[in-house]
């Protein structure tokens, strides 16, 4: 699967890694998720909380005291883009508006002079820690199991997902148009085109909010990054037929033959310059918006994390995740937006977190890494308080509604504070799983309220200083990803 340039130039890597990481230690932290899980808005809120001494009472080493400085760095890798860290700030902060969402891989250094805890390793350590965080969407990381499929295998796949029922009418068009080619007719430019088109769509359409599918390779096709238009990406899965036939110059050959360059030239070179050299994961999940699209969405969502796993698995007999496996030993799986509910539904949306990486971990026959389980918002965007109706008093979230959200027909202006009653989580964490012929199991659950609210204005103390980006339990989520590294 890999060659010995893929093995050699890893081996150099990790050594010059190690060379360096001896004058500075170094942590290398991936974040991930597929698009919209919160990737962006999570980086930007670790760092600003970091840089201006964030409220993180889980977080040890500053609650302790032990934190003296944090400050930006060059990052050290000159190819990769620097993850826009002022510019999303600002938008944040200055315009209260979402930044722009993850598109490609990027990187930022944050550095960390603190105080070791125990006096012994204060007089070796140098106290200070190098946290290369390293965003990158999701989609992409989904591609590794195509290394080890052929264009046959990868084809049959996508044909059994795409006849799926929460796929099937999204996919008619291009399953439509795929049974009109003949691909074993001579190769042409358009025809490839036209299926390739279609094949995006209908991955695209999956994404789509009242459907929230997760597991769509291939992760360009919806993520492309600067490949836009080239032939690597200008394939789609044929109707499994007769291998043989796959003569050079027909559709099914050159089919195959891009399938193979997106391997060789896209899949591969991404996990072997990015991938294996991260030391801890975060993988962010949009559960929120699988558990309000049903359980067919929560089924998808926990494919996408048991593939995700599998990537981060030791022995698979391939050494690209071989040494991703051999050096991740922390993996977070984080699901973001907590602050859309009310706080009594946190620990449910964690036990369901829980329960749906206990699956994965089981499916995707999972060891090697120590992983653990967190609902989180990276950035609070509301507050809570209670509303009496009649005699009873109901908990509410209280926050801005984007210009232009809806709630049963009352339209926001993007100004005024709303009271919103979100809606419980179900206690019982199963029946997010369970369906009754394709339905939830209970279908008078009521779904979570939904309203994308603006990013909070932020407090400021009584002697006139602006505190950082609220959050809810960011400090366990950096207390488990690089506690251990300032002890
Ligand atoms: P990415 O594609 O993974 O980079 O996703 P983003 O970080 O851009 O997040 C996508 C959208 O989710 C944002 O524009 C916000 O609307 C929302 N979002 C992400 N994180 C949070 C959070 O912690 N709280 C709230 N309320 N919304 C969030």
């Amino acid at each position: 699967l890999t060659t010995f340039t893929d093995e050699a130039r890893i081996a150099l890597d990790t050594l010059s890694g190690r060379a360096t990481g001896l004058f500075a230690p170094t942590l290398r932290l991936g974040v991930t998720g597929l698009s919209r899980a919160g990737k962006t808005v999570f980086i930007s809120s670790l760092v600003h909380n970091l840089l201006h001494g964030g409220r993180l009472p889980l977080f040890e080493a500053q609650k302790s005291g032990r934190i003296a400085r944090a400050f930006l760095e060059e990052q050290p890798d000159d190819a990769v883009p620097r993850f826009q860290y002022e510019d999303h700030i600002a938008t944040l902060v200055n315009d209260r508006l979402w930044p722009d969402s993850t598109r490609a891989i990027s990187e930022l250094r944050l550095t960390i002079e603190y105080e070791s805890a125990s006096g012994w390793s204060r007089m070796f350590s140098a106290g200070k820690l190098s946290l290369d965080i390293v965003d990158y969407p999701g989609e992409w990381l989904l591609d590794l199991p195509l290394l080890g499929k052929s264009y046959a295998d990868f084809s049959r796949e996508a044909f059994e997902m795409a006849e799926l029922p929460v796929r099937a009418d999204l996919s008619r068009e291009w399953r439509d148009l795929s049974a009109s080619v003949d691909p074993d007719a001579a190769s042409d430019e358009v025809t490839a085109r036209r299926l390739s088109e279609s094949f995006a769509a209908y991955l695209k359409a999956c994404k789509l909010d009242d459907r929230a599918l997760s597991t769509l390779p291939p992760g360009r096709f919806l993520m492309p990054g600067d490949l836009e238009g080239s032939p690597a990406l200008t394939f789609a899965p044929l109707m499994p037929g007769d291998e043989r036939r796959a003569k050079p110059g027909y559709l099914r050959a050159m089919m195959e033959r891009r399938y193979e360059a997106y391997k060789t030239h896209v899949v591969r070179p991404f996990f072997r310059e990015h991938i294996t050299r991260l030391d801890r994961q975060i993988v962010l999940i949009d559960a929120l918006q699988a558990l309000n699209a049903g359980p067919g969405a929560m089924a998808d969502l926990e494919r996408a994390v048991t593939e995700i796993l599998a990537c981060f698995r030791p022995g698979r007999g391939n050494i690209l995740t071989d040494l991703v496996s051999r050096r991740i030993d922390r993996i977070l799986i984080a699901a973001t937006k907590a602050d859309h509910l009310h706080h009594e539904s946190h620990d449910r949306l964690q036990a369901i977190v829980r329960r749906l990486a206990d699956r994965a971990i089981a499916r995707a026959n999972f060891t090697g890494a120590n992983v653990d389980v967190v609902a989180m918002a990276a950035i609070r965007a509301t507050r809570e308080g209670t509303v009496k109706q009649g005699r009873d008093t109901l908990p509410v979230i209280l926050g801005t509604p984007l210009a232009g959200e809806t709630i049963g027909g009352q339209i926001f202006d993007g100004e005024a504070e709303t009271a919103i009653f979100p809606g419980d989580l179900p206690e019982k964490v199963d029946s997010v799983f369970e369906t009754v012929n394709g339905h939830r199991q209970d279908e008078t659950d009521p779904a979570i309220r939904f309203v994308r609210f603006r990013p909070p204005r932020l407090e400021r103390t009584a002697e006139g200083v602006t505190l950082s980006l609220p959050h809810i339990r960011l400090d366990r989520a950096l207390q488990f990803l690089i506690g251990d590294r300032l002890a």
